[in-house]
């Protein structure tokens, strides 16, 4: 069991992970689910987007990114009593974590200050507490931290190589910069990507392993398919084949076991079935709630109902 964790892994091998046969690939990461997690379990997340649109990078899947026209409205950051009651409600819809995105390329100052007094309000109804808003500095970082932030979300988006392709405001390493910052201030990291985007199977592979690289593994591993939203430069991306996506879920299991794996955006356009799989692949946490920031997601309650067939219940923390 001790061998399981491992930060070392090459590329090499996790594309032969990608290339097992799937019954095995799946039977593997679930025996490795089982050695680590409650198979009948799954985290819940709610998340919100407090400031939606106007955001000036360029990441070619995003309808938030200024430069694209998609019909999302650039909005100011949500008053606190707002945000409070929306994670009221996530909490009584069975959240355990309660997540805020902010659609920056890094928080102004003034602006980490309201964060923090919503991450304090967010925190003391009990949930735990994560953001997304850019890159920060070490002392955005420490203030954050302070305020009770226990998990901050920062993707690697797609491989080192295929990186540029998809945004080039922004560099991997400012990426892995700010993970650091958020490790080093004592923040569970949050950290996944994307497929979908056209990449192929050496990038998914060069994704993963860069993730299962970090010492220690991000706590949360969100895997997610794109949602391509018009006007963006991949409205038009090719679909993944759903059995692709549920091999990265498994092979994300097989190399952070013990990681909890999000089955992320792109639910809303998967099968109950395609879900199940995931599921089986060693995925145990979702977002709950008919948005995830600007795109749809499945309703609370057709997460309900599946859970119900599937025999799952919520993970508490
Ligand atoms: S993904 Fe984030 S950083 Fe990139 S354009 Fe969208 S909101 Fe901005």
């Amino acid at each position: 069991m001790s061998g399981d964790v491992r930060h070392d892994w090459t590329r090499g091998e996790v594309r032969a992970l990608f290339a097992l046969p799937f019954n095995d690939l799946i039977f593997r990461a679930q025996s490795l689910h089982r050695t680590y997690f409650d198979a009948r379990e799954v985290q819940i997340s709610t998340l919100l987007s407090i400031k939606t649109g106007g955001c000036p990078e360029d990441c070619a899947y995003c309808p938030q990114s200024a430069r694209y026209d998609t019909g999302v409205k650039a909005e100011k950051l949500m008053a606190l009593n707002a945000v409070l009651d929306e994670a009221r409600a996530a909490k009584a819809a069975g959240a355990s974590r309660f997540c805020m995105g902010a659609a920056w390329r890094e928080p102004k100052d003034r602006d980490l200050d309201s964060v923090c007094a919503m991450v304090e309000g967010v925190k003391n109804l009990g949930l735990e507490t994560c953001a997304t808003l850019g890159m920060l500095t070490p002392d955005q970082a420490r203030k954050l931290k302070t305020a009770g932030l226990d998990y901050y979300n920062h993707n690697l988006d797609t491989s080192p190589e295929m990186y540029g392709d998809i945004i080039t405001t922004r560099t991997y390493q400012e990426r892995l910069d700010t993970l650091a910052e958020v490790r080093a201030a004592g923040i569970s990291v949050c950290c996944g990507g994307i497929v979908g985007m056209g990449e192929d199977e050496a990038d998914r592979a060069g994704l993963i392993a860069t993730l299962a690289a970090l010492d220690p593994h991000p706590e949360s591993v969100p895997i997610n398919a794109l949602v391509k939203v018009a006007g963006t430069p991949l409205a038009d991306a090719a679909a993944i084949d759903p059995l692709d996506f549920v091999r990265t879920i498994a092979v994300a299991r097989i190399t952070m076991p013990k990681s909890v794996v999000r089955l992320s955006a792109g639910r809303e356009e998967m099968s109950d079935e395609t879900q199940a799989l995931c599921f089986l692949a060693g995925a145990n946490s979702i977002f709950y709630g008919p948005r995830l920031l600007t795109t749809p997601n499945p309703t609370a309650d057709h997460d309900r109902v599946l859970m119900a067939r599937l025999g799952l219940k919520p993970m508490t923390v």
